[in-house]
């Protein structure tokens, strides 16, 4: 186990290090040449399945002793100069982690601990050192960080710590454009992917040239090398890595047109080359000391990609977005066995550390923090946090130090987010008398934890719907008491608006105030968030459905106004969303039978209108913006209606010129619509897609939504799978676990999950522990549920596992 306070800097330092790679799929040869000097008599590097052929220190052998993970020599206090060699193999390398090749193409993956797969290193990130890099093969391209000196040599001026570190050989298609910073320089653009689909980069060398000029305007970042790169490569871990000056890429974020990227693929392919992007900055120039730290690059980086994404889309339905999935994916691992402060103290295996709490709820801390000390505090915080820490490897502390001197008060309190897990929950009850409301919180956190500052922007409504004010106010202590005066008649509240605070909120209103507030608010989040919590009410405990349903087809009937936000507005809860709100002795049969009882009443209200309002809503030819984007999630929403009704969506599928259409036509009818139509447009999809494994993905995902264990398993030895590929896999048994409840929580579904698991887990670790997290949640489900999937995690746990999935076995079953 690996503890916070276990830390000790480093003693000894590395002024520059030489790698030279002779490229060989089985046998390639890694020379690398350290130029180094230490305070320790003894020094000891890491290493992973290295062949070691030899080490040399100031040109003459010298005895060491090298373990499976390690390599310890002794060496002077003078200035040394220290050569090892090794050798590996890429086409071995199935774990994706280290120097692999992927469709015949060399490329590499270090973080975390990647690199000591490929040399014998200090492979932590507070080792920071300038890399050059000699690359001999045949391949005609020969790529690594920073700026080219001659064919395959490069010399990244910026010094890095090993985990950016990045190689990229093979024969690939370019596309290639340039951009030109704000003091001038003119940068240029590369993005690599396989021959034949350079024309479906556009969307993101146009997503990357919009990164590098907001990363300008919103926090004044200006790029520092010649060139930038990114290569897409089709087997990968993660998303996609900020490597310096070369990231490397997932394809499926990559490649878009409109007949094989939905809307949601565009959107995905815009925040993640921003992402990444902003990393040259916020996790490159400045990193982190240790992975503890995670969330200092991680969660910086989520909050301004989202920030990005918002002023490139509507705001309002950006945060939608970004908190259903904070709430379907954080609130969820926080509720469970997974559950680890955004700061974790402790880790077995930091792999498993890459999660929903230390991006997306990091990314909530540093919104919050935002909210607390003002817009201008925080633009001057960041300012002296790039102007002091640049080229540095710092802590989460150091972080805030910059936000509480220029906003000159502690925000020691803010900072238990990092330290304390768990979703606060925030009880609220209100008192009214002449003219004057109480408004009485109390924040609910676990056993021995301290308040938290939770910044809630309130707003208050007159009866008759006008907005009176907003303010912002904060509960840190366990218990606040805040006083409003001067009201006419009783105010209704409009509280959390905008997710300001990442809380649940235990605030019991009536059906007709929820109703109220879906119609009234001038918040867009907190209209949404009514229609949920309405919903929630009627499918949990009981509510009345009548009033909802005619609800529902007010909001169908204001849909026009503002298209993608009514598209969310009229989305229920998921089988997943309503299992998170009862919490515990789950029964997901009774799920979907109450939820699917409740879609059926809404549609038999309402198909009609939603025809008829469907047939006006023309998006004419297609485009990726997000206006036009809006038009087609609110078709596809007004169509679920329809063809729960029976409405034949053939001809919608048929003739639809994007892919967001048709596949949505398709996903309506598989989930809603007859067995002849479902096998019919799934043979039709299936025939279309058969030889573009990023679409065809989508078809195993939607099979993997309903299909039962026998399916799963039938499919699993087809073609497609005979070579393992990470975003197969996860489209079909990652689904199949995460998004399959009724047939996942079962004896036979946990069963054949974890003999999944103990397969796949030989092949790529880090796929099998990120695909065994769907059973965070089983301690939360009815029994005989949660005994079977207890003892099928016992069994599992018996067995040779991974360090990435023992871990997780392991906290699953503490
Ligand atoms: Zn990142």
């Amino acid at each position: 186990m690996i503890k916070l306070e276990d830390y000790k800097a480093p003693e000894f330092k590395i002024a520059s290090v030489h790698l030279e790679f002779a490229l060989d799929p089985e046998a390639t040869i890694v020379t690398s040449t350290l130029k180094m000097v230490s305070d320790s008599s003894t020094l000891t590097l890491d290493g992973d399945e290295l062949v070691l052929l030899s080490v040399e220190l100031n040109g003459k052998p010298v005895d060491h002793v090298v373990t499976p993970t390690s390599l310890t020599l002794n060496v002077p206090f003078t200035p040394f100069t220290l050569v090892i060699k090794t050798q590996i193999n890429p086409t071995a390398n199935t774990a994706l982690s280290g120097l692999y090749r992927s469709n015949g193409t060399y490329c590499t993956q270090c973080e975390a601990e990647g690199f000591r797969r490929i040399t014998f290193f200090p492979d932590r990130p507070d080792v920071l050192t300038t890399y050059t890099v000699k690359i001999t093969g045949k391949e005609p391209l020969l790529l690594s960080n920073g700026n080219q000196l001659e064919h395959g040599v490069w010399h990244d001026p910026h010094p890095k710590p090993s985990y950016l570190f990045a190689l990229v050989a093979g024969d690939l298609g370019v596309v290639k454009d340039t951009f030109t910073t704000m003091s001038g320089r003119v940068v240029a653009l590369e993005i690599y992917v396989e021959h034949g689909k350079e024309p479906l980069c556009a969307y993101a060398m146009d997503s990357l040239k919009r990164s590098m000029r907001w990363d300008e305007t919103a926090f004044g970042r200006e790029y520092d090398l010649d060139v930038f790169m990114i290569v897409a490569v089709s087997d990968f871990n993660m998303g996609a890595m900020e490597n310096k000056g070369l990231n490397i890429f997932n394809d499926k974020y990559v490649l878009a047109n409109p007949e094989t990227a939905t809307d949601a693929d565009y959107a995905n392919i815009e925040g993640i080359i921003a992402h990444e992007y902003f990393h040259n900055w916020t996790g490159n120039r400045i990193t982190c000391r240790d992975w503890f730290q995670l969330s200092l690059k991680e969660g910086l980086t989520v909050f301004r990609d989202q920030e990005f994404s918002s002023d490139m889309r509507s705001r309002p339905v950006k945060r939608i977005e970004d908190v259903r999935l904070l709430k379907s994916a954080q609130f969820a691992e926080d509720a469970g066995p997974l559950s680890h402060p955004v700061r974790p103290r402790q880790y077995a295996e930091i792999n498993n550390f890459y999660t929903a709490t230390v991006y997306n709820k990091g990314a909530e801390v540093i919104r919050m923090m935002k909210v607390l000390i003002g817009e201008k505090a925080f633009a001057d915080g960041l300012d002296l946090y790039f102007k002091r820490h640049d080229g540095q490897a710092t802590t989460i502390e150091l972080f805030v130090k910059c936000f509480e001197e220029v906003a000159e008060r502690s925000l020691d309190i803010h900072s238990r987010w990092y330290e304390q897990a768990g979703t606060p929950l925030v009880r609220v009850s209100t008192e009214y008398e002449g003219g004057v409301l109480i408004l009485h919180l109390e924040q609910v956190l676990r056993e021995g934890h301290l308040p938290q500052s939770l910044p809630l922007r309130v707003g208050f409504l007159s009866p008759n719907g006008e907005e009176l004010f907003e303010e912002t106010i904060t509960l840190d202590q366990f218990k606040g008491r805040f006083i409003f005066e001067d009201f006419k008649d009783e105010p209704i509240l409009s509280l959390n608006r905008g997710f300001s605070a990442a809380v649940n909120i235990d605030y019991g209103r009536s059906d007709q105030t929820l109703a109220f507030l879906a119609t009234h608010d001038s918040d867009d989040y907190n209209r949404r968030q009514a229609v949920e919590t309405y919903a929630l009410k009627v499918l949990t405990k009981g509510a009345d459905a009548a009033p909802f349903i005619a609800l529902y087809g007010k909001l169908i009937e204001e849909s026009p106004r503002d298209p993608a936000f009514y598209a969310h507005a009229l989305t229920l809860p998921s089988e997943e969303d309503i299992a998170r709100e009862i919490g515990a002795n789950i029964n997901p049969d009774a799920i979907k039978q109450t939820r699917n009882t409740l879609v059926v009443a809404l549609a038999k209200a309402h198909a009609e209108r939603a025809s008829a309002l469907f047939h006006t809503l023309q998006t004419g030819a297609f485009s990726p913006d997000a206006a036009s984007a809006g038009k087609r999630s609110l078709r596809i929403a007004l169509l679920r209606l329809m063809v729960i009704e029976g409405f034949d969506a053939s001809e919608i599928y048929m003739n639809a010129d994007n892919l967001t259409e048709r596949f949505g036509a398709l996903a309506c009818v598989v989930h809603h619509g007859n067995v002849a139509t479902r096998d019919k447009l799934m043979a039709d999809f299936q025939a279309r897609f058969e030889d573009n494994a990023n679409v065809f993905d989508k078809y195993l995902s939607l099979t993997g939504m309903k299909a039962s264990v026998l399916e799963v398993k039938t499919m699993l030895q087809g073609a497609v799978f005979t070579k393992f590929n990470p975003n197969r896999y996860r489209a079909l048994v990652g689904v199949f676990a995460m998004s399959n409840p009724t047939q996942f929580h079962t004896k036979a579904g946990y069963d054949f999950l974890c003999e999944e698991l103990l397969r796949v887990d030989k092949i790529n670790p880090q796929v099998s522990a990120r695909v065994a997290n769907a059973f965070r949640s089983y301690k939360s489900m009815e029994e005989p549920r949660k005994l079977a999937a207890h003892e099928a995690l016992l069994a599992l746990s018996k067995h040779e596992l991974s360090n990435d999935l023992k871990d997780i076995i392991t906290r699953m079953l503490a």
